[in-house]
């Protein structure tokens, strides 16, 4: 081992296990704080939230947290496996064997982790599923609708995967130095392409979609949408409940093909105020163009992560460091995607701020289009249908969090 070596194993060492730690600890933050106020529902929840309905979403939390935690050290070990543990290099060795093509190896590579990390995988879906979910009442889906949506995520990625891999591969063996830039540029056309192709061909294959039929509710969204000036016509209730009982609602796509998905589930529970304001709350995120941000954020740490890729490639520290001892490559590939979130977590809190940020926005734009007390209401009754704790620990929070905690938004909201 060179002097570079020891010293990159050293850092990657040190990242791994201050990963665990910071986030073990917050985990253990998070469960010491909601399970000191389990006895009272915090202000302003009191007169909304039973005392029953908080204690149980503090016990759902709590089970959701230890397990959490036992699978994050899991997912470490696995990762120190593969790396220190000569699980890369043993795959390397088996595709070697085969004496195949650069593509071919890629290819065969690629599919036989994947295999491995799908097969590690299915006994955590089946915990969360059918232990953990179950036990809370929030389970709907079923042993065969399981079966079924891990054999199509299967071969969608296969379909979808393969050839990205293979192309990739071919543009890193023709354009040498240079191959970096093109693969991000093939990485970038392939993510617009799928935000086209996500809400048409993609999503359907596991849910049905179809128009929203209740004419109040209907009326209402419909008035909201020329307020508002947003031109598609595609509302669409997704059948959720097919699998769980949580509800949600999100924006999709761009273009023509742009469109906003309501949760069955969601639609039950709210009245038709409600669903207007959660729907404004929705369009300002469409009018505030926080995919499109979030996509040119996402395109830039792509870029920056391809451009180191294009320099590591090339250094045999960079495997040697990793545990891995030939250069390739699908080896670098393979090997970057394994360690990369080990250095990147550190910006974990700022995407989580961002996104803080734009719920906030969105949440000011739905009090403009529609009524803040309504857009209140709906999410105290989500909070309390999805057992989400209303409190959570500030630094957890601050870490973790996509949205705001609840108290803060009413808050901000009803000021
Ligand atoms: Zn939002």
């Amino acid at each position: 081992m060179t002097l570079t070596t020891t010293w990159i194993t050293s850092i990657f060492i040190t990242l791994v296990m201050t990963r665990l730690l910071l986030e073990l600890f917050l985990d253990y933050r998070h469960y010491r704080h909601i399970n000191a106020q389990v006895n009272q529902v915090p202000s302003p929840f009191d007169q909304t939230i039973e005392l029953k309905q908080h204690q149980l979403a503090a016990a759902y939390a709590s089970a959701k947290l230890s397990s959490g935690a036992i699978l994050n050290s899991w997912h470490t070990i696995i990762l120190l496996l593969w790396t220190f543990g000569g699980g890369l290099d043993l795959l390397d060795q088996l595709v070697r064997s085969q004496q195949a093509s650069p593509i071919t190896a890629a290819l065969l590579a690629f599919s036989i982790f994947a295999l491995i990390e799908i097969a590690i995988s299915i006994p955590e879906s089946l915990y969360r599923h059918f232990i953990l979910e179950e036990r809370f009442g929030f389970n709907r889906l079923t042993i065969k609708l399981f079966i079924f949506d891990q054999l199509k995520g299967l071969i969608l990625s296969a379909v979808i995967g393969l050839p990205l891999l293979a192309v990739i591969i071919w543009i890193v063996i023709s354009f040498q130095s240079t191959w970096w830039f093109y693969a991000w540029v093939l990485i970038t056309i392939f993510q617009l392409s799928t935000l086209w192709l996500y809400p048409v061909l993609i999503a359907p294959l596991f849910n049905k979609f179809s128009p929203l039929t209740n004419q109040e509710v209907k009326t209402r969204v419909l008035q909201l949408l020329e307020r508002v000036g947003f031109s598609s016509k595609g509302l669409f209730v997704m059948d959720a409940s097919r699998r769980t009982t949580h509800g949600n609602a999100y924006f999709t796509g761009p273009g023509k093909s742009k469109r906003i998905v309501l949760f069955d589930t969601l639609l039950k529970t709210l009245s038709p105020d409600e669903v207007e304001a959660v729907i404004a709350h929705e369009l300002g995120h469409y009018k505030n163009r926080d995919i499109l941000k979030m996509l040119l954020v996402s395109s830039l740490l792509t870029l920056t992560g391809f451009a180191i890729l294009g320099w590591l490639y090339q250094l045999p520290e960079f495997y040697l460091a990793h545990g891995v001892t030939n250069q390739s490559p699908y080896m670098a590939l393979l090997l970057f995607g394994v360690v990369v979130s080990c250095y990147t977590f550190p910006i974990t809190p700022i995407l989580s701020w961002r996104s803080r940020r734009q719920e906030f926005a969105a949440d000011r734009f739905a009090a403009q289009f529609a009524q803040k007390e309504s857009l209140a209401s709906a999410l105290i009754k989500m909070y309390r249908d999805n057992a989400t704790p209303v409190t959570a620990d500030p630094l957890y929070s601050a870490y973790h969090h996509s949205h705001p905690q609840a108290a803060e938004r009413i808050a901000r909201l009803l000021d």
